[in-house]
């Protein structure tokens, strides 16, 4: 079965691992290049960029994590993750580097400081129209319907290729119309974080890709 890592070195890393399990997923920390070598997708979890930068350096993953991104390895990018996915960064700071991969425009902070951070709910192409927990789990099934969704300090796309499928917008406030979700190909990536809410459904969706993958 395929084992899906979620980057352990900053950020809420033991949310993302619970809720790839609940999703029926084999789910492990990576923290070294070895771990990283034997995972099959992986997860980047909701955080600080800036700090998840540069502890990517300091654990020589940067490098490794670049290379199996451009091979086509499967990951997840919640918030902070979205912003390391980013081809292009603004309002990062001075010497922030992202790892690339998703040809995408986010902005960081970009609904505003910590006090404007909001929830709301999301319609998500291949994820609101999903019934959870797992139909074929014992728990009773919620039927299908919006994502409820949870921005801390969110970042948003502010511009995306061609390539890039927006899979949801804010859909009311002052922020309408702004995508929060993405797909691109075996890259995924959410301004929110799904890990906090119990709402497995986005895991699931990767879970799939990595397992197509
Ligand atoms: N504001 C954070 C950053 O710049 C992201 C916040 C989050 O991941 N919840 O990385």
């Amino acid at each position: 079965a395929p084992v899906i890592g979620v980057l352990g070195l900053q950020g809420d890393s033991r949310e993302h691992l619970a809720a790839l399990r609940a999703a029926g997923a084999e789910a492990v920390v990576v923290r070294r290049p070895e771990e990283l070598a034997s995972v099959h997708g992986l997860v980047l979890p909701g955080g600080e960029s800036t700090v998840i930068d540069k502890l990517l350096r300091v654990f020589e993953l940067r490098e490794p994590l670049v290379r199996r991104i451009r091979e086509g390895l499967p990951v997840y990018g919640s918030c902070a993750g979205m912003i390391l996915l980013a081809d292009r960064l603004l309002d990062g700071t001075r010497d922030q580097q992202t790892l690339g991969g998703l040809d995408v425009t986010v902005r960081r902070n970009a609904f505003g400081r910590q006090v404007d951070s909001f929830e709301t709910d999301l319609e998500i192409t291949g994820v609101s129209d999903r019934a959870w927990p797992d139909p074929d789990g014992a728990a009773a099934a919620v039927a299908p319907g919006p994502v409820h969704a949870v921005f801390i300090r969110a970042p948003w796309v502010e511009e995306a290729g061609p390539d890039v499928e927006a899979l949801g917008v804010v859909p009311a406030g002052p922020a309408a119309g702004t995508i929060v979700a993405v797909r691109a190909g075996n890259l995924l990536a959410t301004s929110f974080h799904p890990e906090i809410t119990g709402d497995t459904r986005v895991h699931r969706l990767f879970a799939e890709i990595v397992r197509a993958a």
